[in-house]
């Protein structure tokens, strides 16, 4: 089944979500929050792009797995082609969304699928065939019912140089507390679930690299309406006041609301785990036979190939405005930009090329995923700086709102004054609006934030460059200097 946003938005009206609180209060109507509106109104769009004539043929297919039509998100790609059929659908979300926006639906509909998709070789082989059977029935749900998930992985931050179970309250992370024949209760937090608020499923599958205690070695998926799913959410970023999306473009679109997740002891049916007491397994999940760490890092590349296209379009847009595109410094910034551009470009398509066949799925290039993916982590942050230094002070002086230009005095004013040698007021103000939406409001901050740290630690994932993801082919590599050092004379005997 492929959705339409009003049947979103029905479903989180009539309260398909988790218990959410925000500033004290429990909040009964999701959908008319201020803090959460332009979130679900903007999931609502993600799912009638699907209706959409311009998008229609790039975003529904027949899905033989479910024997019905679905958004391709949800397709299995067998091989390169239907891989790239994949990325261009997730491609035409992103543009739409600008690169924002990076927890849509679609971001855990691939997860779902390539679980799916390893249902036999991986849940089967590992876990048993009850565990295969919950891959296989998850992912029909999904699929059948265009279900909207958040995810958590991360523990709070409460003692990071000691694992979790070495904490005052073992049950800060999430740990199974009570095992019954009917399923398990599971007790603790997660720092941080984007999009939980607003969300019909949650997908719980936490980092147990970084504590091996079989208490915390459980995944699953869970309606987030079941009993105990509560969400803490963050303060809002939605336009105070008067103001809206002439003075916050972005903000009113696309702030993705964030929450610390609580399992306030939860009751999970064995029929919603797929991994369990198996801490060792995790290899094969992240890294090997499944390969997540692959899979989201190539959707992570498409994400931030849209919005490299847009924040290239702003640099240019804004140089060309006032003048300043032909110094050479400026150029030289912009260049930088558009290196990035090539790299996320032909990342995709590289990783394409390059992917791996396996039976049942063709994966992208998880080595040229992860490692764009991670240049990413710098190279977003550094967008924002160039901005910053191409735009200087000009985000600043910016007339407060819409009204200003609707007063007919001060509207002379600032046609005279505001207007840029390449745009009229009322264009310039637009544009640098979207500007300071962009690298300098709490969204803009939280984006950048959000670039650096979604997918890990910076500093952690570059070294893992080393220590993980190009291991094997080490010796290919020393080999090149071995090959001249042989060829090297050595001192006579
Ligand atoms: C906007 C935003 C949205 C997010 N959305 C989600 C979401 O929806 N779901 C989800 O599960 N997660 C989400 N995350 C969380 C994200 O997964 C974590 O922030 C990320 O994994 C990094 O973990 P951490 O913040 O605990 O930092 P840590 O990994 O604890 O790092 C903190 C600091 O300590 C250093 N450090 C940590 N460990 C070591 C070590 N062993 N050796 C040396 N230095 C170390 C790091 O270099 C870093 O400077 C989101 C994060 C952000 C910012």
């Amino acid at each position: 089944m492929i959705r339409k946003g009003a049947d979103f938005m029905k479903s989180i009206k009539e309260g398909h979500h988790g218990e959410v609180y925000y500033n004290g209060e429990k909040v009964n109507d999701i959908t008319e929050s201020p803090a959460f509106k332009a979130a679900v109104s903007t999931v609502a769009d993600y799912y009638d792009l699907h209706w959409k004539d311009e998008y229609k043929e790039y975003l529904r297919v027949y899905n033989p797995d479910v024997g019905e039509e679905t958004s391709v998100t949800l397709y299995r790609p067998r091989n390169k082609e239907e891989l790239r059929r994949l990325r261009v659908g997730i491609s035409k979300i992103y543009d739409f969304y600008k690169g924002f926006f990076g927890r849509s639906p679609d971001y855990l509909n691939v997860w779902t699928t390539l679980f799916y998709a390893h249902a036999e070789d991986y849940f089967g082989k590992v876990f048993g065939s009850k565990m295969m059977e919950n891959v296989i029935e998850i992912y029909k749900e999904a699929a059948k019912q265009d279900l909207f998930y958040t995810h958590a992985i991360v523990a709070p931050m409460y003692d990071r140089s000691r694992p979790p179970s070495q904490w005052e309250d073992p049950y800060i992370q999430v740990g199974v507390v009570k095992e019954t024949s009917e399923g398990i209760v599971v007790r603790g937090a997660a720092m941080l679930s984007t999009a939980g608020p607003y969300s019909e499923r949650l997908w719980y599958l936490p980092n147990i690299r970084r504590d091996t205690d079989p208490r915390y070695a459980v995944f699953f998926s869970l309606p987030t309406e079941s009993k105990g799913v509560k969400f803490i959410s963050r303060r809002g970023f939605y336009p105070k006041q008067e103001f809206g999306e002439f003075e916050y473009p972005v903000t009113s679109k696309y702030e993705e609301p964030d929450a610390i997740l609580v399992l306030d002891n939860v009751f999970v049916p064995w029929d919603r785990v797929i991994f369990y007491k198996k801490p060792e397994e995790i290899e094969g999940f992240m890294w090997h036979t499944v390969n997540l760490r692959g899979w989201f890092n190539w959707h992570f590349v498409i994400q931030h190939y849209s919005r490299t296209k847009f924040l290239a379009g702003l640099a240019i847009a804004i140089a060309e405005a006032v003048g300043i595109n032909n110094f050479i410094n400026v150029q030289e910034k912009i260049g930088e930009i558009l290196i990035y551009l090539a790299m996320y470009e032909s990342a995709l398509v590289a990783s394409e090329e390059l992917g791996e066949q396996l039976p049942g799925i063709y994966r992208p290039n998880p080595q040229i995923s992860i490692a764009i993916s991670s240049m990413g982590m710098k190279a977003l942050p550094r967008i924002n700086e160039i901005l910053r230094s191409i735009s200087a002070g000009s985000s600043i002086p910016v007339p407060a709102g819409i009204k200003d230009f609707e007063n007919p005095e001060e509207r002379a004013l600032l046609d005279r004054y505001l207007a840029s040698k390449g745009l009229p007021s009322l264009e310039r103000v637009k544009l640098f609006n979207l500007l300071w939406d962009t690298i300098g409001s709490e969204t803009g901050m939280r984006y950048e934030q959000y670039d650096r740290f979604s997918r890990g630690d910076p500093t952690i994932r570059w070294a893992q460059m080393y220590t993980e993801v190009y291991r094997d082919r080490k010796q290919e590599l020393i080999k090149m200097v071995r090959d001249v050092m042989d060829q090297m004379p050595n001192p006579k005997a």
